[in-house]
């Protein structure tokens, strides 16, 4: 029996900062070396929260040079488009007969965007996006989708559409199970739950050491620790939550001075800029030479669209196949 394939995706949303790192790209290196890996860049589902489409091939790029920077490796698992293999909006399309409103409108997931977002009136894509991750999903007959919790509503949903059609047409599709990221989310600088550029609270993977200096020393720490030497609770510290990640060497050292109170804030924060930065420092190296070498990053995406389109070909004559239209 052949590996397992999974397929993890991003929407292209420019650079990409530390807790995208630690929420998937961490996760996606690791799995590269046991999975058949299928990389999609989303393009498509950036229009479900917005029509401007104008800096969509800039960010795509960008996002691509610190994919590549982090470590995955295209020759082993493929980075490519969604939109521009066809078949992710054929198959979208027949599924989108396969489910039902009531089961989209009762995702957890999407009521939450919909509620943070603000959103009155909710577009048909945008409740149905969850479908076109189907398609993306199950056009490579995916086993297994790397995702954290907040995205396991959406594997089910997909589980649920490989099961219908599966059972109306004949068995094409795998049932993905989800693969959980163990850390999936790491808190902004403002210590806001979400790391995320629209909240400007970010430490980019391609910041330089000073700047990520100057961001660590805005970074909100323990409030009750107001003078250097007043005990510190690190447990209620997001900047704990940094040196837990990008120090571990030291963090029982750092924690056990901080809750003495020999342990300042501003030293902690310097010794916290020294650990990303030394976590930066390879990634900012193959950075600068992926930007100075952009049409080497131009031949990974031909040669990963070449690789994507050929499976979702297939994929999609035997669906045609199955239902009789071809
Ligand atoms: S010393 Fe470090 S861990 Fe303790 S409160 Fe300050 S920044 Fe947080």
């Amino acid at each position: 029996m052949g590996r397992k394939r999974i397929l993890s995706g991003m929407r292209p949303t420019g650079k990409l900062h530390i807790g995208h790192y630690v929420g998937a790209l961490e996760n996606w290196v690791k799995l590269q070396n046991d999975y058949d890996s299928f990389h999609l860049i989303a393009d498509y589902h950036v229009l479900t929260t917005s029509l401007d489409t104008s800096g969509i091939y800039d960010n795509t790029i960008e996002m691509i040079i610190d994919w590549l920077s982090t470590g995955l490796d295209p020759a082993k698992s493929p980075f490519f488009r969604q939109s521009q293999i066809k078949e992710h909006t054929e198959l979208f399309l027949i599924y989108t007969m396969l489910i039902t409103t009531a089961r989209l409108e009762r995702n957890p997931t999407v009521k939450d965007q919909i509620r943070e977002l603000n959103i009155d009136n909710v577009i048909f894509g945008h409740l149905g996006y969850p479908v076109l991750q189907a398609a993306d999903i199950l056009l490579y007959k995916g086993d297994a989708v790397p995702v954290g919790e907040d995205q396991v509503p959406h594997v089910e949903i997909t589980r649920e559409i490989a099961r219908k059609f599966n059972q109306q047409y004949g068995i094409v599709f795998p049932e993905p199970e989800p693969l959980l990221t163990a850390f999936s989310r790491l808190q902004g600088l403002d210590g806001n739950s979400k790391m995320s550029k629209s909240l400007n609270n970010t430490v980019l993977l391609s910041d330089s050491p000073d700047i990520v200096g100057q961001k660590l020393r805005k970074a909100v720490t323990d409030p009750q620790k107001l003078r250097k030497n007043d005990p510190g609770r690190p447990e209620v510290c997001l900047v704990f939550t940094y040196q837990k990640k990008f120090n571990p060497l030291e963090v029982n050292e750092i924690e056990e001075n901080c809750r003495s109170g020999a342990l300042g804030c501003v030293d902690c924060k310097a010794k916290c800029s020294a650990g990303i930065n030394r976590f930066l420092a390879p990634i900012l190296e193959k950075r600068n030479y992926y930007e100075n070498n952009r049409n080497e990053v131009l031949d990974v995406l031909n040669d990963g669209e070449t690789k994507a389109r050929a499976v979702a070909k297939e994929t999609m004559e035997e669906v045609r196949q199955k239902m009789k239209f071809g």
